[in-house]
């Protein structure tokens, strides 16, 4: 009996995020937004990794991270956890602050979601956590982590460490990772070097990971060796 239980539970998670995804797609509330709606597929996991918003490629891409700081971020799971980026996709759920490319800042870079934008989307973000109900939370870049931690001093206060947070009425291991971007330099220098090293070497040790991960298949090629 357990069997087809548990089954039957993951199709309705599948089945309830597809729906969601269904009203994403269909949403244009927010009138600066270029868009359009990105987000990955219904993965029903129990790692939720949340990052800012799509860049300008991701949309005609259809997923989210699909360029250049996609590469690095992949690349650092792939040393981390010694699996490829299609392996990572298939097995936890991608999600971000806002789901459209807001466009372009004045000064060059992507325009960060405003407050308004980040409160409108947020209904979408919740909905998410109730339907995942998720273990480990991986708040990607400075936006993600004030989302989820509410805290908006240093990353290098909240990177490097495992906090236990309640996040839309869910409690979940948190596990901060700075932003992949080219145009940051905070993960190329020190402190970030060293502490992006410990927090993708918890990350690894983490049991959440080991659960998701069993029985992965291995990257075609091993990732460069974690920065110390
Ligand atoms: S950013 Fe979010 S709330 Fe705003 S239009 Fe896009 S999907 Fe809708």
């Amino acid at each position: 009996m357990r069997g087809p239980a548990v089954r039957l539970s993951v199709i309705g998670v599948e089945g309830r995020l597809a729906a969601l995804h269904r009203e994403l797609e269909a949403c244009r509330v927010c009138p600066k937004m270029l868009g359009p709606v990105v987000h990955g597929p219904a993965v029903p996991s129990r790692i939720l990794l949340i990052g800012q918003a799509p860049g300008p490629r991701e949309g005609r891409l259809g997923r989210p991270f699909a360029w250049t700081a996609g590469r690095t971020l992949f690349r650092w799971f792939e040393a981390a956890l010694g699996v490829g980026e299609d392996e990572f996709r298939r097995r936890v759920y991608m999600s971000a602050v806002a789901r459209c490319f807001p466009g372009k800042a004045r000064g060059g870079g992507d325009r960060k979601p405003d407050p308004e934008e980040i409160l409108r989307c947020r209904t979408h973000l919740a909905r998410e956590v109730e339907i995942l109900e998720p273990r480990l939370i991986l708040p990607v870049g400075a936006l993600a982590v004030e989302q989820v931690l509410g805290h908006r001093g240093p990353l290098a206060a909240v990177i490097g460490e495992v906090r236990r947070a309640r996040y839309h009425g869910v409690d979940a291991d948190v596990l901060c990772l700075p932003h992949p971007s080219g145009a940051s330099t905070w993960h190329r220098t020190e402190p970030g070097i060293s502490l992006l090293g410990r927090a993708l070497r918890l990350l690894a040790e983490h049991p959440e990971i080991s659960r998701a991960f069993a029985g992965a298949s291995p990257a075609a090629s091993p990732g460069s060796p974690l920065p110390r």
